[in-house]
């Protein structure tokens, strides 16, 4: 069962798969390099437990995903042949590509499959029925299979066709990835061990209002980093150089403060940071207090002071969620804080949960992602959670019998 509010749903284990047609919405979104190869296949190795679980079944496994965002037709660069050729070596076994996800000759192939083989239909979003959640298309998806599985987390934020078109036709489970996803964040929201803090940074603090208005009720510590503790250290009223500040949402962040104060919760903004005239590799940097950033300069990464109290807070924790970076990780001279924190987290004894994309391409870059209890697949629908929201993909499965 798949423990999340409200309503507890069914999973793959509570339903019949043997020798079965089952459709599986998986999250083969991948990023691709310049070349047009994978560049990173830890969503495609995330979907294998559900995938090897049908096939020990002998089930019909008929597996379909999104690929980045065509717009509604077809793009040759994004034919979903390369995931298959990439799950055929990770699985040792065939995976046989369509051309198409709906019609005639796909329909014919899947009436002609035999129990453990798999195929994967083509990008779904070569379709713009899929994005629009047209009942015709989900109901043409829905006639290749009898059960339907998801395991997209990364998609289930999105009310799209193969998300919530095709459960409303089919008995609808959750695979393995979408509830230890699911699973893990109810529980750091419902139920964490304490002390829980919350690491939260990134571009935008309008990207991350939500989350933090719901996570500040939750947690016992809040530290703020990345471009958007520049709006937080504006709401105090310290100059911030000519770094971005989102003027529209001041006060929105002098509420979260003063919820943050009448709560207890100790909110914590860098004392130090990084700071350079532009954010571009080879520019002249240096570390600046954070209460006296100098005109023309833009706040680029936490300081090392600021590095320092952040991992000595967190070493006391029993349970760290963590979205947005610390600082612009992408360019080297400015990735020294989000590697401190990596760091922090991969050393701490206690559960550690990493949600949101360029996170997670952070920690998988310093190699330490192994050593954190959970790298979400999934940016969009991780934020979702994190603010509290219901994921129309779960929302649209199956619910659980009563025990
Ligand atoms: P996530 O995808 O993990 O949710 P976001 O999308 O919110 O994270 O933010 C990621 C982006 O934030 C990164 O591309 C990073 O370069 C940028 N960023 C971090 N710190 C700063 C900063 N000080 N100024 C500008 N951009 C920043
Ligand atoms: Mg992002």
């Amino acid at each position: 069962m798949i423990n999340v509010l409200p309503g507890r749903k069914k999973t793959i284990r509570e339903i019949d798969v043997r020798g079965k047609r089952v459709l599986v919405r998986a999250d083969f979104n991948v990023p691709l390099d310049e070349d047009g190869a994978i560049a990173d296949d830890t969503r495609i190795r995330a979907s294998l437990p559900t995938i090897r679980y049908l096939c020990e079944r002998d089930a019909r496994v008929i597996l379909c995903s999104h690929l980045d965002r065509p717009p509604g037709e077809v793009v040759e660069r994004l034919r979903l042949a390369l995931v298959a050729n990439q799950l055929s070596v990770l699985l040792d076994r065939p995976v046989l590509a369509l051309q198409d996800c709906i019609g005639p000759e796909v329909e014919s192939t899947v009436a002609g499959m035999s129990g453990g083989e798999i195929v994967l239909l083509e990008n779904l979003r070569f379709h713009p029925e899929e994005r629009a959640d047209d009942p015709a298309f989900a109901e043409s998806l829905a006639r290749l299979a009898e059960i339907y599985v998801n395991d997209a987390f990364g998609a289930s934020h999105r009310a799209h066709a193969s998300i919530v078109g095709v459960p409303e036709r089919l008995p609808a489970v959750a695979g393995f990835l979408l509830e230890k996803e699911v699973n893990t964040f109810a529980g750091i929201l419902q139920d964490p061990e304490r002390p829980f803090a919350a690491v939260i940074g990134g571009a935008k603090v309008s990207d991350k209002l939500e989350v933090l208005e719901n996570i500040v009720s939750r947690v016992d510590l809040l530290l703020i980093g990345g471009g958007m503790a520049a709006t937080f250290l504006a709401s105090r009223g310290y100059g911030t150089g000519a770094s971005h500040v989102e003027t529209d949402r001041l006060d929105a962040v002098r509420r979260l403060e003063a919820k943050a104060k009448d709560l207890g919760v100790r909110l914590l903004l860098p004392r130090d940071v990084v700071i350079a005239k532009r954010l571009e590799t080879g520019v002249p940097f240096r570390v600046a207090a954070a209460t006296d950033i100098p005109d023309g300069q833009i706040i680029a990464d936490i300081g090392p002071g600021t590095a320092d109290e952040f991992c000595r807070e967190l070493a006391g924790s029993k349970t760290v969620i963590w979205n947005g970076p610390m600082g612009v990780f992408e360019i080297p001279e400015f990735a020294e804080g989000t590697r401190r924190i990596a760091a922090a987290l991969a050393n701490l004894r206690g559960t550690t949960v990493v949600g949101g994309g360029s996170t997670a391409d952070a920690v998988t870059r310093f190699g330490l992602a192994e050593d954190l209890t959970h790298v979400s697949t999934g940016g969009g629908a991780a934020l979702t959670m994190l603010a509290g929201k219901p994921l129309p993909g779960v929302e649209a499965l199956d619910d659980a019998e009563a025990p």
